[in-house]
């Protein structure tokens, strides 16, 4: 008998980590550039920009291969949904020896062929992948394709590209449709917060929305508005204000400052024709009120109308 079947759940979680991996990578490309470029504006060389993202030329490419196989795990666990055994490749002559006398796992057998995943997923599934999707898909296969056989020098992918790759995969596979609740999971669970001393801190949620808070002013920075809008339900010429809920898990870090809130993401804005403000990192909605904050100095005069915390200061105001 075949045994230890991987499931859908099995396929969508190792695919979700894959494009955390890989946003990962590009972001932090696009911090360090954002950290470095104040530093090159004023040097004597030229095309110190094209010099950095030369450089970063293998790295985007390998977090576009791990976006293809991202895909290629999520088309996967679709099809294991349906049966496991369609994703079994080859006749029953080339499958292992003895598998019909000893239990054998799954993984010794030989799996489909990338190139046939979605015929196979559109000939068991109910719904078939839109030729929109497909055109895309076969763009990455190409990539990933020459990543694997060749060195292409020719071949480069710009950041901005792969994010969109990862938000498309996303968008595409995922139920909750909300990146940056994937990016909360994951980082929720990477190496270091995996560590109970360090998840026992009071404050070890801080230092994660800080994280989360930095990545959203950099990515939102790199792509264009329609995608900021499509992916993040964020205007990205439209002006937003801190989230009273992601400041307040910020400022518990240690040696906060309010100080600092000015270098902390803005990601609480009101959409057109809407009263409320909603925070596309958090979910959280709320309105704001136009009253004097209380805070000795501050001259912010609008607050938070649920919880009186200050715009300008982040003071909390009795209400
Ligand atoms: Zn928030
Ligand atoms: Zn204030």
């Amino acid at each position: 008998m075949i045994i230890d079947f991987p499931t859908k759940e099995d396929f969508f979680k190792t695919s979700e980590d894959y494009l955390n991996s890989s946003w990962d990578s590009v972001v932090e490309l696009l911090s360090e550039f954002d950290e470095v470029l104040g530093l090159i504006e004023d040097s004597p060389h030229a095309n110190e920009a094209d010099r950095y993202w030369d450089s970063a030329k293998q790295t985007l490419i390998t977090s576009t291969a791990l976006v293809q196989q991202a895909v290629e795990f999520y088309i996967k666990g679709k099809i294991v949904d349906i049966s496991p055994y369609l994703l079994i490749s080859g006749n029953p002559q080339s499958w292992p020896k003895n598998c019909n006398k000893n239990d054998t796992s799954f993984s010794a057998f030989r799996s489909l062929d990338a190139q046939d995943l979605i015929k196979v997923h559109d000939s068991v599934c109910e719904v078939r992948f839109p030729d929109k999707f497909i055109q895309w898909n076969e763009r990455l296969r190409i990539i990933r394709n020459k990543v694997m056989h060749t060195v292409d020098k020719n071949l480069s992918v710009k950041p901005e590209e792969v994010l969109e790759f990862i938000l498309f995969t996303y968008h595409h596979f995922s139920d909750d449709k909300d990146w940056f609740k994937s990016r909360k999971r994951y980082l929720g669970n990477s190496p270091v917060n995996s560590i109970r001393h360090f998840k026992e801190e009071a404050n070890s949620n801080a230092y994660l929305v800080n994280g989360l808070l930095n990545e959203f002013t950099v990515v939102v920075q790199a792509l264009s508005p329609s995608l900021v809008l499509k992916y993040f339900n964020f205007e990205k010429k439209t002006r937003s204000v801190h989230c009273p809920d992601c400041y307040k898990i910020v400022s518990e870090m240690d040696f906060f400052d309010h100080e600092f809130m000015d270098g902390i993401g803005e990601t609480y804005q009101q959409k057109k024709g809407m009263a409320v403000y909603d925070c596309c990192i958090c979910n959280r909605t709320g309105t704001l009120i136009e009253r004097q904050c209380e805070e000795e100095g501050c001259e912010g005069n609008k607050l938070h109308a649920d919880c009186g915390m200050c715009l300008s200061c982040g003071f909390e105001n009795a209400l």
